[in-house]
Protein backbone atom coordinates (compact mmCIF):
# COMPACT_ATOMS: atom_id res chain seq x y z
CA UNK A 1 0.00 0.00 0.00
CA UNK A 2 2.69 2.37 0.41
CA UNK A 3 4.46 1.45 -2.23
CA UNK A 4 1.10 2.04 -4.35
CA UNK A 5 0.51 5.59 -2.58
CA UNK A 6 4.30 6.68 -3.95
CA UNK A 7 3.61 4.83 -7.42
CA UNK A 8 0.31 6.75 -7.75
CA UNK A 9 1.29 10.02 -6.82
CA UNK A 10 3.82 9.79 -9.40
CA UNK A 11 1.05 9.36 -12.58
CA UNK A 12 1.53 5.85 -12.64
CA UNK A 13 -1.52 3.15 -13.18
CA UNK A 14 -1.62 0.78 -10.28
CA UNK A 15 -3.69 -2.15 -8.82
CA UNK A 16 -3.17 -3.81 -5.42
CA UNK A 17 -4.17 -7.79 -5.68
CA UNK A 18 -4.88 -9.00 -2.05
CA UNK A 19 -5.63 -12.41 -1.59
CA UNK A 20 -7.66 -12.11 1.71
CA UNK A 21 -11.28 -9.91 1.60
CA UNK A 22 -9.68 -7.09 3.95
CA UNK A 23 -6.85 -5.04 3.29
CA UNK A 24 -3.82 -4.66 6.30
CA UNK A 25 -2.54 -8.33 6.12
CA UNK A 26 -0.85 -9.10 9.10
CA UNK A 27 -1.72 -5.94 11.24
CA UNK A 28 -5.40 -6.13 10.06
CA UNK A 29 -7.91 -6.71 12.72
CA UNK A 30 -11.76 -7.45 13.53
CA UNK A 31 -14.61 -5.42 15.58
CA UNK A 32 -17.42 -6.69 17.01
CA UNK A 33 -20.56 -5.91 16.08
CA UNK A 34 -21.33 -4.00 19.19
CA UNK A 35 -17.15 -2.63 19.82
CA UNK A 36 -16.58 0.79 18.42
CA UNK A 37 -13.02 0.06 17.60
CA UNK A 38 -11.37 -2.91 16.04
CA UNK A 39 -8.67 -5.28 17.76
CA UNK A 40 -5.45 -6.52 16.10
CA UNK A 41 -5.79 -10.53 14.74
CA UNK A 42 -1.80 -10.08 16.33
CA UNK A 43 -1.05 -7.55 18.90
CA UNK A 44 0.25 -4.70 17.34
CA UNK A 45 1.80 -1.33 18.45
CA UNK A 46 3.98 1.85 17.11
CA UNK A 47 6.85 3.23 18.61
CA UNK A 48 7.43 6.81 18.42
CA UNK A 49 10.50 6.46 17.18
CA UNK A 50 8.77 4.89 13.89
CA UNK A 51 9.54 7.82 11.64
CA UNK A 52 8.26 5.77 8.31
CA UNK A 53 5.06 5.02 9.92
CA UNK A 54 4.33 8.28 11.24
CA UNK A 55 5.50 10.16 8.33
CA UNK A 56 3.39 8.23 6.27
CA UNK A 57 0.74 9.35 8.00
CA UNK A 58 1.13 12.74 8.46
CA UNK A 59 1.23 13.04 4.12
CA UNK A 60 -2.00 10.60 4.49
CA UNK A 61 -3.44 13.09 6.43
CA UNK A 62 -3.78 10.56 8.83
CA UNK A 63 -1.19 11.60 11.50
CA UNK A 64 -3.97 13.32 14.06
CA UNK A 65 -5.25 9.52 14.37
CA UNK A 66 -2.60 8.22 16.63
CA UNK A 67 -2.13 8.24 19.35
CA UNK A 68 0.39 6.85 22.09
CA UNK A 69 -0.55 6.45 25.45
CA UNK A 70 1.81 5.06 28.35
CA UNK A 71 1.15 1.30 29.35
CA UNK A 72 3.07 -0.95 31.10
CA UNK A 73 5.27 -3.95 30.37
CA UNK A 74 6.46 -6.84 33.28
CA UNK A 75 8.37 -8.95 33.50
CA UNK A 76 8.60 -12.34 35.74
CA UNK A 77 11.53 -13.09 38.22
CA UNK A 78 10.77 -15.29 41.24
CA UNK A 79 6.93 -15.95 41.23
CA UNK A 80 6.77 -12.01 41.05
CA UNK A 81 6.14 -9.48 38.27
CA UNK A 82 7.95 -5.82 37.56
CA UNK A 83 7.59 -3.19 35.45
CA UNK A 84 10.11 -3.53 33.10
CA UNK A 85 10.76 -0.74 30.12
CA UNK A 86 12.03 1.86 30.88
CA UNK A 87 15.93 2.86 32.53
CA UNK A 88 14.69 3.74 35.89
CA UNK A 89 12.27 0.14 35.92
CA UNK A 90 15.55 -1.97 34.54
CA UNK A 91 17.42 -0.30 37.41
CA UNK A 92 14.89 -1.23 40.21
CA UNK A 93 14.56 -4.58 38.65
CA UNK A 94 15.56 -7.11 41.71
CA UNK A 95 16.60 -9.88 39.35
CA UNK A 96 20.40 -8.87 38.84
CA UNK A 97 21.05 -7.48 42.03
CA UNK A 98 22.27 -4.21 43.05
CA UNK A 99 26.02 -4.91 41.71
CA UNK A 100 28.23 -5.75 39.67
CA UNK A 101 25.58 -7.51 37.42
CA UNK A 102 23.48 -4.60 37.17
CA UNK A 103 26.43 -2.17 36.40
CA UNK A 104 27.19 -4.51 33.56
CA UNK A 105 23.72 -4.63 32.49
CA UNK A 106 23.76 -0.85 32.53
CA UNK A 107 26.64 -0.38 30.64
CA UNK A 108 25.92 -2.59 27.86
CA UNK A 109 22.40 -1.33 27.02
CA UNK A 110 24.41 2.06 27.03
CA UNK A 111 26.97 1.25 24.46
CA UNK A 112 24.39 -1.10 22.47
CA UNK A 113 22.05 1.76 22.77
CA UNK A 114 24.98 4.66 21.37
CA UNK A 115 26.84 2.34 19.06
CA UNK A 116 25.46 2.43 15.20
CA UNK A 117 27.64 -0.27 14.48
CA UNK A 118 25.69 -3.37 13.71
CA UNK A 119 28.20 -4.24 11.11
CA UNK A 120 30.48 -5.48 13.31
CA UNK A 121 27.83 -6.94 15.69
CA UNK A 122 25.92 -9.28 12.72
CA UNK A 123 29.16 -11.66 12.41
CA UNK A 124 28.50 -12.92 15.98
CA UNK A 125 25.46 -14.64 17.12
CA UNK A 126 23.84 -12.56 20.55
CA UNK A 127 23.86 -15.87 22.03
CA UNK A 128 28.17 -15.94 21.99
CA UNK A 129 27.85 -12.02 22.53
CA UNK A 130 25.95 -11.39 25.04
CA UNK A 131 27.62 -14.31 27.11
CA UNK A 132 30.67 -12.87 26.67
CA UNK A 133 30.22 -8.90 27.35
CA UNK A 134 27.12 -9.15 29.57
CA UNK A 135 28.43 -12.38 31.50
CA UNK A 136 26.46 -15.37 31.63
CA UNK A 137 24.17 -14.62 34.81
CA UNK A 138 23.09 -11.58 32.96
CA UNK A 139 22.69 -13.38 29.89
CA UNK A 140 20.94 -16.11 31.29
CA UNK A 141 18.74 -14.10 33.44
CA UNK A 142 17.01 -11.17 30.87
CA UNK A 143 18.26 -12.06 27.60
CA UNK A 144 18.42 -15.91 27.11
CA UNK A 145 14.86 -16.29 27.64
CA UNK A 146 13.49 -13.45 25.34
CA UNK A 147 15.76 -15.20 22.86
CA UNK A 148 14.39 -18.64 23.65
CA UNK A 149 10.84 -17.10 23.32
CA UNK A 150 10.93 -15.53 20.00
CA UNK A 151 13.09 -17.76 18.42
CA UNK A 152 12.72 -21.14 20.13
CA UNK A 153 15.00 -24.20 18.38
CA UNK A 154 16.93 -21.25 16.94
CA UNK A 155 18.10 -19.24 19.30
CA UNK A 156 21.30 -19.61 19.68
CA UNK A 157 21.71 -18.92 15.72
CA UNK A 158 20.31 -15.18 16.00
CA UNK A 159 22.99 -12.66 15.17
CA UNK A 160 23.80 -9.65 16.94
CA UNK A 161 22.68 -6.91 15.11
CA UNK A 162 18.87 -8.13 15.61
CA UNK A 163 19.62 -8.04 19.22
CA UNK A 164 20.86 -4.10 18.76
CA UNK A 165 18.01 -3.23 16.63
CA UNK A 166 15.97 -3.69 19.48
CA UNK A 167 17.21 -1.93 21.66
CA UNK A 168 18.29 0.89 19.70
CA UNK A 169 15.02 1.35 18.30
CA UNK A 170 12.04 1.45 20.73
CA UNK A 171 10.52 3.34 23.04
CA UNK A 172 8.04 3.04 25.98
CA UNK A 173 4.93 5.48 24.67
CA UNK A 174 3.24 2.52 22.48
CA UNK A 175 1.15 3.67 20.02
CA UNK A 176 -1.92 3.04 17.76
CA UNK A 177 -4.54 4.08 15.69
CA UNK A 178 -8.22 5.91 16.43
CA UNK A 179 -10.32 3.05 15.37
CA UNK A 180 -7.50 0.19 15.51
CA UNK A 181 -4.67 -0.73 12.97
CA UNK A 182 -7.66 -2.01 10.67
CA UNK A 183 -9.25 1.90 10.62
CA UNK A 184 -5.78 3.14 9.51
CA UNK A 185 -5.03 0.24 6.52
CA UNK A 186 -8.81 1.29 5.73
CA UNK A 187 -8.46 4.90 6.07
CA UNK A 188 -5.37 4.15 4.09
CA UNK A 189 -7.03 1.99 1.38
CA UNK A 190 -9.89 4.78 1.03
CA UNK A 191 -6.94 7.44 -0.13
CA UNK A 192 -5.42 4.97 -2.28
CA UNK A 193 -8.91 4.30 -3.84
CA UNK A 194 -9.96 8.05 -4.50
CA UNK A 195 -6.51 8.63 -6.10
CA UNK A 196 -7.22 5.74 -8.63
CA UNK A 197 -5.76 2.91 -7.43
CA UNK A 198 -7.52 0.26 -7.78
CA UNK A 199 -7.87 -2.58 -4.92
CA UNK A 200 -8.87 -6.08 -5.65
CA UNK A 201 -9.80 -7.79 -2.42
CA UNK A 202 -10.55 -12.16 -2.61
CA UNK A 203 -7.94 -11.48 -5.53
CA UNK A 204 -5.09 -14.32 -4.73
CA UNK A 205 -2.47 -14.24 -7.49
CA UNK A 206 -1.36 -17.71 -8.13
CA UNK A 207 1.56 -17.18 -10.52
CA UNK A 208 3.30 -14.22 -12.15
CA UNK A 209 5.55 -15.38 -15.66
CA UNK A 210 7.59 -13.12 -17.97
CA UNK A 211 4.87 -12.25 -21.26
CA UNK A 212 6.85 -12.74 -23.95
CA UNK A 213 5.14 -9.41 -25.51
CA UNK A 214 6.81 -7.48 -22.78
CA UNK A 215 5.80 -7.07 -19.21
CA UNK A 216 4.58 -9.51 -16.71
CA UNK A 217 1.19 -11.88 -16.62
CA UNK A 218 -0.15 -12.38 -13.46
CA UNK A 219 -2.65 -15.58 -13.31
CA UNK A 220 -5.69 -14.74 -10.72
CA UNK A 221 -6.89 -18.26 -10.23
CA UNK A 222 -9.91 -18.76 -12.63
CA UNK A 223 -10.12 -15.57 -14.03
CA UNK A 224 -8.48 -14.21 -17.02
CA UNK A 225 -4.63 -13.60 -16.78
CA UNK A 226 -3.60 -9.68 -16.52
CA UNK A 227 -0.77 -8.20 -18.11
CA UNK A 228 1.49 -5.12 -15.88
CA UNK A 229 4.70 -3.76 -16.86
CA UNK A 230 6.02 -3.85 -13.45
CA UNK A 231 4.95 -6.09 -9.99
CA UNK A 232 5.50 -5.46 -6.18
CA UNK A 233 5.45 -9.14 -4.42
CA UNK A 234 4.77 -8.39 -0.99
CA UNK A 235 4.38 -12.28 0.48
CA UNK A 236 6.98 -14.70 2.65
CA UNK A 237 9.90 -15.49 0.03
CA UNK A 238 7.96 -18.99 0.17
CA UNK A 239 5.33 -17.96 -1.13
CA UNK A 240 7.26 -15.48 -4.23
CA UNK A 241 9.30 -18.61 -4.80
CA UNK A 242 5.69 -20.81 -5.82
CA UNK A 243 4.02 -17.72 -7.45
CA UNK A 244 7.17 -17.15 -9.26
CA UNK A 245 9.41 -20.51 -10.19
CA UNK A 246 10.44 -19.03 -13.41
CA UNK A 247 13.47 -16.82 -11.08
CA UNK A 248 16.77 -18.06 -11.59
CA UNK A 249 17.81 -20.86 -9.41
CA UNK A 250 20.41 -18.78 -7.83
CA UNK A 251 17.45 -16.38 -6.11
CA UNK A 252 15.50 -19.36 -5.93
CA UNK A 253 17.94 -20.83 -3.68
CA UNK A 254 18.53 -17.56 -1.60
CA UNK A 255 14.49 -17.42 -0.94
CA UNK A 256 14.32 -21.16 0.30
CA UNK A 257 17.68 -20.41 3.05
CA UNK A 258 15.79 -17.53 4.78
CA UNK A 259 14.16 -19.16 8.11
CA UNK A 260 11.03 -17.51 9.54
CA UNK A 261 9.41 -18.69 12.74
CA UNK A 262 5.34 -18.94 13.03
CA UNK A 263 3.05 -17.29 15.58
CA UNK A 264 -0.09 -18.91 17.56
CA UNK A 265 -1.90 -15.70 19.34
CA UNK A 266 -5.27 -16.08 20.80
CA UNK A 267 -7.54 -13.66 22.12
CA UNK A 268 -10.52 -13.49 24.67
CA UNK A 269 -12.89 -11.42 25.65
CA UNK A 270 -13.55 -10.95 29.50
CA UNK A 271 -15.99 -9.58 31.68
CA UNK A 272 -13.79 -8.38 34.08
CA UNK A 273 -9.66 -6.54 34.16
CA UNK A 274 -7.30 -9.66 34.54
CA UNK A 275 -3.96 -7.31 35.55
CA UNK A 276 -5.79 -5.48 38.11
CA UNK A 277 -2.83 -3.09 38.55
CA UNK A 278 -3.34 -2.12 35.07
CA UNK A 279 -0.25 -3.94 33.23
CA UNK A 280 0.06 -3.97 29.35
CA UNK A 281 2.51 -6.75 28.52
CA UNK A 282 3.66 -9.62 30.57
CA UNK A 283 7.17 -11.02 28.99
CA UNK A 284 6.82 -14.99 30.14
CA UNK A 285 10.11 -16.49 30.36
CA UNK A 286 9.81 -19.94 28.32
CA UNK A 287 11.14 -21.86 31.83
CA UNK A 288 8.42 -20.37 33.58
CA UNK A 289 6.10 -22.94 33.18
CA UNK A 290 3.57 -21.01 31.20
CA UNK A 291 1.66 -22.69 27.98
CA UNK A 292 2.53 -18.75 25.89
CA UNK A 293 5.47 -16.41 25.59
CA UNK A 294 3.22 -13.34 26.25
CA UNK A 295 0.17 -12.02 27.71
CA UNK A 296 -1.17 -8.87 26.53
CA UNK A 297 -4.36 -7.48 28.29
CA UNK A 298 -4.99 -4.78 25.22
CA UNK A 299 -7.61 -2.96 27.15
CA UNK A 300 -4.81 -1.70 29.58
CA UNK A 301 -3.47 -0.16 26.65
CA UNK A 302 -6.67 0.88 24.77
CA UNK A 303 -9.67 1.22 27.19
CA UNK A 304 -12.38 -1.39 27.32
CA UNK A 305 -15.16 1.02 26.42
CA UNK A 306 -14.41 0.87 23.17
CA UNK A 307 -15.00 -2.74 23.02
CA UNK A 308 -18.46 -2.74 24.59
CA UNK A 309 -16.84 -3.24 28.40
CA UNK A 310 -14.89 -6.17 27.66
CA UNK A 311 -11.85 -6.91 28.44
CA UNK A 312 -9.03 -8.34 25.94
CA UNK A 313 -6.77 -10.53 26.70
CA UNK A 314 -4.09 -12.06 24.17
CA UNK A 315 -1.97 -15.16 24.54
CA UNK A 316 0.91 -15.66 22.16
CA UNK A 317 3.56 -17.18 21.02
CA UNK A 318 6.31 -17.57 18.20
CA UNK A 319 6.31 -20.85 17.65
CA UNK A 320 7.78 -23.17 14.04
CA UNK A 321 5.11 -24.80 12.39
CA UNK A 322 5.73 -28.18 13.21
CA UNK A 323 4.72 -27.06 17.20
CA UNK A 324 1.71 -29.34 18.19
CA UNK A 325 -0.18 -25.50 19.11
CA UNK A 326 -0.47 -24.99 15.26
CA UNK A 327 -2.58 -28.22 14.78
CA UNK A 328 -3.88 -28.13 18.37
CA UNK A 329 -8.17 -27.03 18.10
CA UNK A 330 -9.54 -23.58 19.41
CA UNK A 331 -10.92 -25.36 21.99
CA UNK A 332 -8.05 -27.40 22.80
CA UNK A 333 -5.30 -24.70 23.07
CA UNK A 334 -8.06 -22.77 25.16
CA UNK A 335 -7.65 -25.91 27.61
CA UNK A 336 -4.57 -24.80 27.58
CA UNK A 337 -4.10 -21.65 28.32
CA UNK A 338 -7.14 -20.87 30.66
CA UNK A 339 -5.55 -22.70 33.52
CA UNK A 340 -2.74 -20.19 33.76
CA UNK A 341 -4.90 -17.06 34.23
CA UNK A 342 -5.65 -17.22 37.91
CA UNK A 343 -2.03 -16.56 38.16
CA UNK A 344 -2.46 -13.25 36.62
CA UNK A 345 -5.32 -12.58 38.79
CA UNK A 346 -6.27 -14.69 41.63
CA UNK A 347 -10.35 -14.30 41.13
CA UNK A 348 -10.64 -15.25 37.75
CA UNK A 349 -12.82 -17.77 37.15
CA UNK A 350 -13.24 -19.80 33.61
CA UNK A 351 -16.55 -18.07 33.50
CA UNK A 352 -15.13 -14.53 32.81
CA UNK A 353 -14.85 -15.85 29.23
CA UNK A 354 -17.75 -14.47 27.18
CA UNK A 355 -15.71 -15.61 23.67
CA UNK A 356 -12.51 -16.13 22.05
CA UNK A 357 -10.62 -15.88 18.83
CA UNK A 358 -7.39 -17.84 17.27
CA UNK A 359 -5.23 -17.06 14.87
CA UNK A 360 -2.51 -18.34 13.32
CA UNK A 361 0.21 -17.95 10.74
CA UNK A 362 3.41 -19.75 9.73
CA UNK A 363 5.18 -16.10 8.79
CA UNK A 364 5.58 -14.24 11.55
CA UNK A 365 9.25 -13.23 12.64
CA UNK A 366 12.04 -13.85 10.42
CA UNK A 367 15.20 -15.30 11.51
CA UNK A 368 18.20 -13.21 11.43
CA UNK A 369 21.24 -15.64 10.82
CA UNK A 370 24.98 -14.61 11.27
CA UNK A 371 26.22 -12.16 8.59
CA UNK A 372 22.65 -12.07 7.87
CA UNK A 373 23.24 -8.80 5.16
CA UNK A 374 24.89 -10.87 3.13
CA UNK A 375 21.84 -13.22 2.56
CA UNK A 376 19.09 -10.40 1.83
CA UNK A 377 17.24 -11.35 -1.45
CA UNK A 378 18.02 -8.18 -3.63
CA UNK A 379 13.81 -5.86 -3.78
CA UNK A 380 14.93 -6.11 -7.63
CA UNK A 381 13.82 -9.62 -9.02
CA UNK A 382 16.04 -11.03 -11.32
CA UNK A 383 13.07 -11.11 -13.78
CA UNK A 384 12.59 -7.91 -15.43
CA UNK A 385 10.06 -5.98 -13.96
CA UNK A 386 9.79 -8.32 -10.57
CA UNK A 387 10.32 -6.67 -7.66
CA UNK A 388 10.08 -8.29 -4.20
CA UNK A 389 9.88 -6.48 -0.19
CA UNK A 390 8.85 -8.53 2.76
CA UNK A 391 9.80 -8.90 5.96
CA UNK A 392 12.36 -11.10 5.82
CA UNK A 393 14.44 -7.93 3.75
CA UNK A 394 13.85 -5.39 6.97
CA UNK A 395 17.17 -5.19 8.11
CA UNK A 396 19.02 -4.92 10.86
CA UNK A 397 15.61 -3.41 12.30
CA UNK A 398 13.40 -6.16 13.26
CA UNK A 399 10.30 -6.48 11.01
CA UNK A 400 7.44 -4.39 11.67
CA UNK A 401 4.72 -1.93 9.69
CA UNK A 402 7.27 0.99 10.02
CA UNK A 403 9.85 -0.79 8.19
CA UNK A 404 7.42 -2.72 6.05
CA UNK A 405 6.57 1.22 4.57
CA UNK A 406 10.08 2.12 4.52
CA UNK A 407 10.97 -1.06 2.45
CA UNK A 408 7.83 -0.65 0.00
CA UNK A 409 8.61 2.89 -0.82
CA UNK A 410 12.01 1.97 -1.25
CA UNK A 411 10.76 -0.60 -3.95
CA UNK A 412 8.45 1.68 -5.40
CA UNK A 413 11.45 3.75 -6.14
CA UNK A 414 12.94 1.26 -7.97
CA UNK A 415 10.07 0.81 -9.99
CA UNK A 416 9.73 4.52 -10.63
CA UNK A 417 13.57 4.50 -11.65
CA UNK A 418 13.17 1.77 -13.87
C1 LIG B 1 2.48 -11.66 16.14
C2 LIG B 1 2.90 -10.42 15.39
C3 LIG B 1 3.07 -9.24 16.09
C4 LIG B 1 3.47 -8.08 15.43
N1 LIG B 1 3.59 -6.93 16.14
C5 LIG B 1 3.85 -5.78 15.48
C6 LIG B 1 3.83 -4.53 16.16
O1 LIG B 1 3.57 -4.47 17.36
N2 LIG B 1 4.09 -3.41 15.46
C7 LIG B 1 4.34 -3.43 14.12
O2 LIG B 1 4.53 -2.38 13.51
N3 LIG B 1 4.41 -4.60 13.45
C8 LIG B 1 4.17 -5.77 14.09
N4 LIG B 1 4.19 -6.95 13.42
C9 LIG B 1 4.72 -7.00 12.05
C10 LIG B 1 3.78 -6.46 11.01
O3 LIG B 1 2.56 -7.14 11.05
C11 LIG B 1 4.47 -6.70 9.65
O4 LIG B 1 5.74 -6.10 9.67
C12 LIG B 1 3.70 -6.11 8.50
O5 LIG B 1 2.35 -6.52 8.52
C13 LIG B 1 4.36 -6.56 7.20
O6 LIG B 1 3.63 -6.03 6.14
P1 LIG B 1 3.78 -6.64 4.70
O7 LIG B 1 2.90 -5.82 3.84
O8 LIG B 1 5.22 -6.76 4.37
O9 LIG B 1 3.25 -8.14 4.80
P2 LIG B 1 1.89 -8.76 5.27
O10 LIG B 1 1.25 -7.95 6.35
O11 LIG B 1 2.18 -10.19 5.53
O12 LIG B 1 0.97 -8.62 3.99
C14 LIG B 1 1.07 -9.49 2.91
C15 LIG B 1 -0.26 -9.53 2.21
O13 LIG B 1 -0.17 -10.37 1.08
C16 LIG B 1 -1.38 -11.06 0.96
N5 LIG B 1 -1.15 -12.23 0.12
C17 LIG B 1 -0.54 -13.40 0.45
N6 LIG B 1 -0.51 -14.23 -0.61
C18 LIG B 1 -1.10 -13.57 -1.64
C19 LIG B 1 -1.34 -13.90 -3.01
N7 LIG B 1 -0.98 -15.07 -3.52
N8 LIG B 1 -1.98 -12.99 -3.79
C20 LIG B 1 -2.35 -11.79 -3.28
N9 LIG B 1 -2.14 -11.43 -1.98
C21 LIG B 1 -1.50 -12.31 -1.19
C22 LIG B 1 -1.76 -11.38 2.39
O14 LIG B 1 -3.14 -11.69 2.49
C23 LIG B 1 -1.37 -10.08 3.09
O15 LIG B 1 -2.43 -9.17 3.12
C24 LIG B 1 3.75 -8.12 14.04
C25 LIG B 1 3.57 -9.31 13.34
C26 LIG B 1 3.14 -10.45 14.00
C27 LIG B 1 2.95 -11.72 13.23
Amino acid sequence: MAAAWDLARRGQRVAIYEAADYVGGLAAGFRQPHWDWSVEKFYHHWFQSDAHLLGLADELGLRQNIIFPRPYTVLLHKGQWHPFDSIPHALAFPGLGFGLNKARFGLLGLYLRLTGNWRALEKYTAHEWMRKWAGRHVYETMWEPMLIGKFGPYYKDVNMAWFWARLKSRTTRLGTYTGGFQQFSDDFAEKLRSMGVAIHLNSPVSRIDPDPQGGLTLQLGTRPPENYAQALITTSPGLLAKIAPSLPEDYLAGLASLKSMGAVVMIFSLKHQLSEQGWYWFNIPKNAGYPFLALVEHTNFVPPEHFGGEHLIYCGDYLTTDHENFSLTKEELAAKFIPHFAKFNPNFTPDWINESWLFRTPYAQPIPLVNHSRNIPAIQTPLAGLYFASMSQVYPWDRGTNFAVEIGRKAAGMMARD
